[in-house]
């Protein structure tokens, strides 16, 4: 009995290990490369957000489940160590890089060093610029994420239904609005801020939205590295040298949950109340503690853009190339990187506000309610 169980055991993890040994020849072809597995190089940016610790971990196990060995590194956002890290990947002997860039521009020399090498790079949610060594893209449709912004704000104000339909009877304003932006060395924050814009400038032009404080250029909306620090002391300066005068601000763009909750503390000090004339705030990931501001009102909405999914997808991109394969791609001509168009591979992300937050967020089981608090 004992010895059958054992043999069993044998039995059964051979047939394991001869299962990951084939996984990536039966899902990628038949490149050297995928069948013997490897290593693959996945930088991210920074772990002081949630999101890219999800993007590390899921793209780790997919790859994992491939028969890959994975190297994850976080740079937590200091542009030399996320070069050197790659470096390090390839000195390694990485069969393919995953980059989540920190500077989309930083990385042409070492990018160069991996093409002599002959190997292939994948962008990860953000574009890498300035070279031509970048083989494929994975990501979200980023201008669609800036119109769903600006489209649950307008929704907040009761001017439009969340897919940006005009409500009849809506109320005439105008609305005092101010305007954030991401990091301007990140490709995505341009198409966040036009995709907001495309859809909020027709409504600044006819007086619906007012921007009190004059700053609606991206350069004085910027936020550099996404540093929630940076959006509050900014939102402290616009309230202190805009709306002394006792007006109100009435909505927030904001392009990102880190610097949402930044601006929701910069009004709290500056003596606004939920439920009285609090404003409409935006945001972008679905993090925990934005989530949870959604359910206590503070925040109006995010965009849920799942992890695991563009993990999914930027994992299938390198396993296909290295096993000699075509990566399934859905647009060639969005992301023009400043050297080529990225073929690019463009999920959708999908709105969140406090009515469906169980079901986009819970029910896919990104978030439990216990972790949100529901
Ligand atoms: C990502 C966003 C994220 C932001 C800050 C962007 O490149 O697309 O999801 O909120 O970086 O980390």
């Amino acid at each position: 009995m004992k010895k059958r169980s054992i043999l069993s055991l044998v039995a059964a993890g051979a047939m394991v290990v001869g299962l990951a040994a084939c996984a990536p020849a039966a899902d990628t072809g038949s490149g050297d490369a995928a069948t013997d597995g490897g290593l693959i190089g996945v930088a991210m940016p920074t772990k002081s957000s949630e999101r890219w610790i999800a993007d590390g971990n899921a793209l780790k196990e997919t790859l994992e489940g491939q028969g890959f060995t994975v190297d994850l590194q976080y740079a937590e956002d200091d542009i030399p160590t996320q070069v050197s890290q790659v470096e390090n990947m390839i000195t390694k002997g990485a069969k393919a890089l995953i980059i989540a860039a920190i500077d989309g521009t930083t990385l042409t020399n070492v990018l160069q060093e991996a093409a002599d090498g002959g190997i292939p790079v994948i962008a990860y949610d953000r574009l890498i610029r300035d070279s031509e060594n970048v083989n494929y893209y994975a990501t979200f449709d980023n201008f669609l994420v800036g119109q769903q912004q600006a489209w649950t704000l307008l929704n907040g104000l009761g001017l439009t239904e969340l897919d940006g339909t005009a409500i009849a009877d809506a109320p005439a304003g105008p609305f005092n609005i101010e305007l954030f932006a991401g990091s301007l060395d990140d490709n995505n924050a341009f198409f966040f801020f036009n995709g907001a814009m495309d859809v909020l400038q027709p409504l600044i032009d006819d007086g619906t939205l007012v921007v009190k404080s004059g700053q609606t250029a991206i350069e004085q909306a910027a936020t550099l590295r996404w540093d929630g620090e940076v959006a509050q002391s900014r939102m402290e300066d616009i309230l202190t040298s805009t709306y002394s005068d006792g007006s109100k601000v009435n909505a927030v763009l904001s392009p990102y949950d880190g610097l949402s909750r930044g601006i929701i503390s910069a009004l709290t000090d500056a003596g606004y109340t939920v439920g009285e004339g609090w404003p409409i705030i935006s945001g972008q990931d679905a993090e925990v503690d934005s989530v949870k501001a959604i359910l206590a009102g503070e925040q109006y909405a995010t965009i849920f853009k799942d992890t695991r999914e563009l993990a999914k997808v930027a994992a299938a991109m390198a396993i296909a190339v290295l096993g000699g394969d075509e990566p399934e791609i859905n647009d060639t001509t969005t992301y023009d990187n400043g050297k080529l168009v990225v073929p690019s591979y463009l999920l959708q992300p999908v709105q969140v506000t406090k009515d469906n937050v169980k079901e986009a967020l819970v029910d896919t089981g990104y978030w439990t309610a216990a972790e949100i608090g529901l």
